[in-house]
């Protein structure tokens, strides 16, 4: 597609010389993403400073046709951010943040503030915002809300769908959504917010929110626990809620082969057990008051040993203990990059049914790719599991990544035998979208169409991604 002059002239006016570039040095970073799987071209990239400037490069977009990709932080990992000869509007100018309201326990914020800002300014005030990802450094709220990510809370606290209050978006025809409302109950008819929320950058462009936030734990405790199965690993998780009173904040498994990628490729990691497992959970429980919180941690873990579903844990006595847990499970992602080619899927089943599902898919993607290393882990308590595979040790990584199709499909078909999703928190993008029709239901098919007609019936925002086009015979 080629856009004409005259049409990225007016765009170019619209957010003045500060707010564009066309140096395609300055543009590579934001073409190219973390998984390398995808690289973009663009004609210009726009940085509007407020919502104003958002509303009117869409209109100029409304009225020419001109298609527009909306990127925040560019740690997308299905590659809805990257444009193929659209115009790119990044957020990283809306940078705003209006001072937390204490009382309310909520913080309004423009869509390019990164995640690590709201949760600092949130802990400035003795608050928490709960969500928490890997990228959370360079992600921004917009694209978290874009998303609706989840990441290690979501057990807790939700995921970003149940942490916005209020939202701002600029629609495709250039029109401002202003519903910053810090309402916890808001009848009034179909709540447009959430519709945007999880949309991907296909129905709006995400300026600002208002965000819950919630008391901050004066009682954290953190453990590493070697479990001998998944099984075992959920029986835990049922033993651990009862008896802390539905304290878990999070609840992580992790198989061998993650923590040795991570000691391998992570500066400053180290076993946390004296033997290995085959299995670990990373588990986090906390509580508002000083309560016995450490101490029922600790009777359950005993228990747990002494009835054999685990085999050993290791309680952290400090934040540096828990922060070099921790750092074993963040850490996995990075680790499985730097060993190498690796076909990853985020997928989700009912809670208890994690453990079947792994001794089903894992021998069913071993049969395409003997060899393969089953790294499984993430977010049990969720039912989520990202469930990669990196490239057989010695392997051609090209090769492998061929399989990437076969591969998917073999695993998505299984998800769906369990009821469960082809994506869990990171969305549907570019990767996902041939693969939805396989399995979503005529109907709901239609639905999402209609939807995406009736906000932008000029099919110019993030054109291609989520959406799939309706196949004609
Ligand atoms: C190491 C690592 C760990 C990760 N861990 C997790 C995890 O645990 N859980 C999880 O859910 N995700 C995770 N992610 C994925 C990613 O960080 C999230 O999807 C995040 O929410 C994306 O935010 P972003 O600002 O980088 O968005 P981008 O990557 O820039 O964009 C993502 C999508 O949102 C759209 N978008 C972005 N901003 C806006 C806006 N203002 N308005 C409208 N649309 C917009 C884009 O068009 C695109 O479709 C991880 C990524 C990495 C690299």
């Amino acid at each position: 597609m080629t856009v004409p002059q005259a049409v990225l002239d007016r765009m170019k006016d619209a957010v003045g010389a500060k707010g564009f570039s066309t140096d395609q040095n300055d543009i590579a970073p934001y073409l190219e993403e973390w998984r390398s799987k995808y690289a973009g071209h663009t004609p210009l990239l726009l940085k509007p400073a407020m919502a104003a400037e958002v509303s009117a490069i869409l209109r100029i977009a409304h009225e020419t046709g001109t298609p527009v990709v909306t990127q925040g932080g560019n740690t997308g990992l299905v590659g809805g951010q990257i444009p193929h000869g659209e115009i790119l509007l990044s957020t990283r100018r809306l940078t705003q943040m209006a001072p937390v309201d204490e009382s309310g326990m909520t913080v309004t914020v423009e869509a390019g503030v990164t995640l690590a800002q709201v949760q600092a300014a949130a802990d400035d005030r003795n608050l928490l915002f709960p969500l928490s990802l890997a990228s959370e450094g360079s992600c921004t709220i917009g694209g978290n809300i874009a998303t609706n990510a989840g990441g290690t809370h979501v057990l807790r606290y939700g995921m970003t769908r149940a942490l916005v209050l209020g939202l701002q978006a600029v629609l495709p025809n250039g029109s401002v959504l202003d519903m910053l409302r810090a309402l916890h109950k808001d009848n009034t008819g179909y709540d447009m917010k959430q519709m945007l929320i999880g949309s991907e950058g296909t129905l709006g462009v995400i300026t600002a929110a208002t965000l819950r936030l919630f008391p901050k734990p004066e009682v954290s405790v953190t453990a590493m626990v070697a479990v001998p199965t998944p099984a075992a690993a959920l029986a835990l998780m049922g033993a651990m809620q009862a008896r802390t009173g539905g304290m878990l904040s999070a609840f992580e498994l992790l198989p061998r082969i993650a923590l040795d990628l991570v000691i391998r490729h992570v500066e400053g990691t180290r076993d946390p057990l004296a033997a290995p497992s085959p299995w670990y959970v990373l588990l986090e429980a906390t509580s508002g008051a000083a309560t016995d919180l450490a101490a029922s941690v600790e009777t359950t873990l005993a228990k747990a040993i002494g009835d054999g579903i685990a085999t050993d844990a290791v309680v952290a006595a400090s934040q540096a203990q828990s922060a070099a847990l921790w750092k074993l499970r963040e850490g996995v992602s990075e680790s499985q990059k730097r060993e190498g080619a690796s076909i990853k899927h985020d997928i989700s089943v009912p809670v208890a049914m994690i453990p079947d599902f792994i001794i089903r898919a894992t021998p069913a993607v071993l049969a395409i790719v003997p060899g393969a290393r089953p790294v499984s882990f993430g977010h049990l308590g969720d039912g989520n599991l990202h469930f990669n595979f990196s490239a057989p040790a010695g392997g051609d990584g090209e090769e492998f990544l061929a399989r990437w199709d076969e591969v998917q499909q073999c695993v998505h078909d299984i998800v769906q035998t369990f009821g469960g999703s082809i994506s869990a928190e990171h969305g549907i993008g570019t990767m996902k979208v041939a693969a939805l029709p396989r399995y979503k239901s005529h109907a709901e098919l239609d639905a999402l169409r209609a939807i995406k007609a009736a906000f932008d019936p000029k099919n110019i925002l993030n054109p291609g991604k989520l959406v799939p086009p309706v196949l004609r015979l």
